[in-house]
């Protein structure tokens, strides 16, 4: 089985309220997307990954691939407006059609490379699959600042990354979706919509998206605790 990553790394990040967009911020000396792209690296089941970037970062994002010695391994190639244009750009470059095509955030770095392949080896077997958490708070639909329902907690789940998808059934989500203008905010949603099954496995609370400032002292903490596992497991 062959499968083929996409990291899409073409956000601006606007709720970080950073100089940098956050994908390009540092943790413990690196920055969140070389964190991210590790993990990849290391998953065996990965033959290639394809980043997608801001035109303005992909001279950088390139010497950053040289100086970790991935250039061989990770694509980049320009981003779009939205996340779905960006993935969509990255999709294109794929050739083989009979690759399980996976999408990770490259600002979810704390993904564990046991998710990453059992994602991937649920969509060789069932068509696509998805990680997701239970839902701690409860959740309620709203209209401007009215509730309109409050949804069965039991019923929902925040859905993370990785997300992966046999190609064909990608292709097929992507060529409805751009015919119908339709826009979503993960490629799940996109398989979903034309009846498909998409299985969900469950994620981990580590796994998070770095989004927002008050997101990084827990990054910090998490990827301090990444080293002190990895170090003690080598021990
Ligand atoms: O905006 P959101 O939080 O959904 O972004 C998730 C990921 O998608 C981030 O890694 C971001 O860099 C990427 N993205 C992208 N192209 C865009 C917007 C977001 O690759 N136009």
């Amino acid at each position: 089985m062959k499968a083929i990553a996409i990291i899409p790394a073409a956000g601006i990040g606007t709720r970080m309220r950073s100089q940098a967009p956050k994908q390009f911020l540092a943790l413990e000396g690196s920055p969140i997307i070389v964190h991210t792209l590790r993990k990849f690296v290391g998953c065996s089941l990965i033959q290639e990954i394809i980043v997608p970037l801001r035109k303005t970062d992909i001279a950088h994002f390139k010497s950053l691939m040289e100086q970790e010695g991935l250039s061989d391994m990770v694509c980049p190639v320009a981003g779009g407006v939205h996340r779905q244009d960006s993935v969509l750009n990255s999709f294109k470059e794929i050739k083989d059609e009979s690759a399980i095509v996976v999408v990770h955030d490259a600002v979810r770095p704390f993904v564990d490379v046991s998710m990453i392949e059992a994602v991937v080896r649920e969509a060789d077997n069932k068509g696509a699959a998805i990680l997701a958490i239970p839902a701690i708070d409860t959740v309620k639909q709203i209209e401007r600042n009215r509730v309109v329902a409050t949804l069965p907690r039991d019923k929902i789940v925040l859905v993370q990354t990785p997300q992966a998808f046999r190609y064909r059934l990608l292709k097929e989500a992507f060529e409805k979706a751009l015919s119908d203008h339709f826009y979503a905010t993960d490629e799940s949603c996109l398989v979903e919509r034309l009846g498909y099954e998409v299985v969900v496995l469950r994620g981990t609370e580590r796994n998070i998206k770095i989004t927002k400032p008050a997101d990084l002292p827990l990054a910090e903490l998490l990827i301090q605790r990444e080293r002190i596992t990895s170090t003690q497991s080598l021990n």
